[in-house]
């Protein structure tokens, strides 16, 4: 009795198993894309291969194509997440290939671009900005925009590198900003960038002083293709900051002409004057003044006026 049980139930499964099938075989034939495909295909697709085909079929038609369903790639419902599903003939059966979406496409090109921006404790406004988007309302950015399209076009890896930019002005309008759009227009060139806040950079190598990684740092931001040190000025300098990493640094990049870009509160002279902070006399201004050789070597300096953009963004 139990055995008849059994196989009554087993029976009974399977029967419900080929309704399921039949109605899914009736769903993916009635689907217009698979209709589409098998007129294509007429001369050499038979009842056969759709039967043994018909978990790639479903699979097919459960998949979004063309990002019709699709809002953006991170929300991407396709099991392969940026794949969308072509069908094809393989041998005697009928297959999925995945390609790359269009939305994948682009992600792809974008998240490349910015790895070529190396950036720390820079706020993610700045990474984003462009050359294009740097409103031209007052005449110290329209100079600083034609040096930065001078400078982009002259940038050749192997030569010809032009000479970075010091932008200085008041707090506010724009320097950053403006290293940042640098960055973009020059990732799309495929060149690497790293843009650093130098104050907390600074802080930071303190905290790793005598450590390999402190060594390690150094050798990268030295050898990096364009590097930007944002806000020169606005730390607290001690000698050690200034005679062992800022200026190796900026000796390295002056001797592999390497481009560097700042900004800062202060113009050169205001800048010498803090680098100097005279604690301990005479010495202590020969090596603001060589630091400063360094800087006005690397770059040519840019006035930044206007009103303050952190408050009034109008
Ligand atoms: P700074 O470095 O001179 O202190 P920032 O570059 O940080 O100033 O700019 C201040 C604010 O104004 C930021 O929020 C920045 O995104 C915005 N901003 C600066 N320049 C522009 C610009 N040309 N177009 C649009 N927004 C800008
Ligand atoms: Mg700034």
């Amino acid at each position: 009795m139990e055995r008849i049980n059994e196989t009554m139930s087993k029976l009974f499964q399977n029967d419900k198993f080929q309704l399921r099938l039949n109605q899914m075989k009736n769903e993916i034939l009635q689907n217009p894309d698979i209709q589409q495909f098998l007129n294509q295909h007429h001369d050499r697709v038979t009842g056969d291969m759709i039967d043994r085909s018909l978990n790639k079929l479903y699979e097919y038609i459960t998949q979004s194509k063309n990002c019709q369903k699709c809002i953006s790639f991170d929300r991407c419902s396709n099991m392969i997440k940026g794949y969308e599903p072509t069908l094809i003939i393989s041998g005697n059966s009928i297959d999925l290939q995945y390609d790359k979406c269009n939305k994948k496409i682009k992600y792809d090109e974008q998240k490349k671009q910015q790895d070529l921006i190396q950036s720390i404790n820079i706020p993610s406004e700045i990474l984003q900005a462009t050359v294009d988007q740097v409103a031209l309302d007052d005449n110290s950015r329209l100079k600083a925009v034609h040096l930065i399209q001078d400078f982009i076009e002259k940038y050749d890896k192997d030569k010809n590198r032009g000479k970075g930019l010091f932008f200085h002005g008041p707090f506010g309008v724009g320097k950053t900003y403006l290293l940042g759009a640098i960055a973009n227009d020059l990732a799309s060139k495929n060149v690497s960038t790293m843009l650093i806040y130098l104050p907390e950079f600074l802080r930071e190598l303190k905290g790793s002083f005598q450590d390999q990684s402190l060594n390690n740092k150094i050798e990268v931001v030295k050898k990096v293709s364009v590097l930007m040190l944002d806000d020169i000025g606005a730390e607290s300098m001690t000698s050690w900051t200034r005679d062992e990493i800022l200026g190796p640094i900026l000796q390295y990049r002056m001797l592999e002409n390497l481009p560097t870009f700042f900004t800062s509160n202060f113009s050169y002279d205001q800048l010498q004057h803090h680098l100097s902070y005279s604690q301990r006399g005479e010495e202590e201004k020969l090596k603001a003044a060589r630091i400063m050789e360094r800087i006005k070597y690397l770059t040519i300096p840019v006035e930044i006026t206007g009103k303050n953009r952190r408050y009034d963004k109008n």
